[in-house]
């Protein structure tokens, strides 16, 4: 069944210089239990659509269901109930931080008016659900990123709602901090059922949750499908760009057996981009000896997945045939690129330790 639905929804803002037009003609059902990505540049109207779920804004056009509920032109004493099965994670966590990890979890029950023996109770059982039993009565400041928004799932799930929006709840985390807290999300919805809304401007982020996804542009919604079919046949030219983010490769044989030669038991990948313009040819050296933590890549085809121009991941074939992955900055790689593409020499030198496998990036 639906649980969301827009039906030929729009948002102009009147502005001082203008109507400005958010959204246009946004048809779409979020059903109950999936996981729905919305993807989309800065302006969009992500976080449009995000408001006008929980009812922050009106649409001027159309009608947005919520929950089998029109909420369109709902008074806003009604609106209250139909949030109260909304909960939502923000990008930059919004936590109290004059308040304890419990408080904050405890806050919305508080709220809500719940009897302290029920609060206490929830927030226990949402500590343990979200690995944070330990931190109940440390606050915000102490925690790590990815800890603090774990507290704020905790927070968002408090009340049991039957939504959660997710707006940029991984844009403010490392890659293997997003990836923890991507899995928590999995869990949220698969073992509680709760029916999520991703919005992102992270095609890795897509891939790595979501069942379904849009691609909004310039306030219309361009594409949608299932993820596979998206990534598999992108028609759009913005979606094309989402797509290549991620980008593929291919070792060339020549070089590794180079490279290996040169250096026993290093491995050199050819990067190439999807979109040269964007990121050019990449090459990296890593030691596989390394300590590394393994990720399996699809039918041992080798991939590297760009998080963001800054950062990203590379997987690459060991020398046991397994499959090793490190976290390195397209600066560096690019850097070390050029020092192995100047010819043999380079390779016959030791790629210097801010190269080497482990590195933060930075
Ligand atoms: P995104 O979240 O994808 O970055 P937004 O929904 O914030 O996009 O914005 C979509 C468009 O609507 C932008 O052009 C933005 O300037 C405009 N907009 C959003 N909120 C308002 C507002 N309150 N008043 C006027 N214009 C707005």
């Amino acid at each position: 069944t639906t649980q969301i639905a827009f039906h030929n929804a729009g948002k102009v803002f009147q502005t001082s210089s203008g109507p400005v037009t958010a959204l246009e003609k946004i048809d779409l059902e979020i059903d109950k239990g999936e996981i729905f990505a919305v993807i989309g540049y800065s302006g969009a109207g992500k976080s449009t659509l995000v408001r006008l779920i929980n009812g922050l804004e009106r649409v001027t056009q159309g009608t947005v269901f919520v929950n089998g509920i029109d909420i369109t032109h709902l008074p806003e004493g009604k609106l209250r109930s139909v949030r109260r099965e909304i909960g939502m994670i923000f990008q930059q966590f919004n936590l109290m931080r004059s308040k304890t990890v419990y408080g904050n979890i405890a806050y919305p029950l508080k709220l809500a008016k719940w009897s302290k023996a029920d609060i206490q109770a929830r927030v226990t059982e949402l500590l343990s659900f979200v690995g944070l039993t330990s931190k109940a009565w440390v606050y915000p400041d102490q925690l790590s990123g990815g800890q603090k928004q774990r507290v704020g799932i905790a927070r968002a799930l408090a009340t049991r709602p039957s939504v959660l929006l997710a707006d940029e709840s991984t844009s403010a985390l490392d890659p293997e901090t997003t990836q923890d807290v991507l899995a928590l999300l999995r869990r949220v919805n698969e073992e509680l059922g709760v029916t999520i809304v991703v919005i992102t401007h992270e095609m890795e982020v897509v891939r790595a949750i979501a069942d379904r996804v849009a691609v909004l542009d310039s306030g219309q919604l361009i594409e949608g499908g299932s993820v596979d079919e998206i990534f598999e046949n992108p028609k759009a030219a913005t979606t094309r760009r989402f797509v290549n983010t991620i980008t593929h490769y291919d070792p060339e044989p020549g070089e590794i057996e180079r490279l290996q030669a040169a250096r026993p038991g290093a491995t050199l990948v050819s990067i190439r981009s999807v979109d040269p313009a964007e990121f050019g040819r990449c090459l990296a050296v890593i030691g596989a000896d390394s300590e590394v933590s393994f990720e399996i890549v699809r039918g041992g085809i080798v991939q590297v997945k760009t998080r963001s121009i800054g950062s990203f991941t590379v997987a690459l074939d060991g020398p046991a045939g397994a499959v090793a992955r490190a976290e390195t900055s397209l600066r560096e790689v690019a850097g070390l690129a050029e020092e192995l593409t100047r010819g043999e020499h380079a390779l016959d030198t030791p790629a210097p330790g801010r190269h080497e496998l482990g590195e933060e990036p930075d």
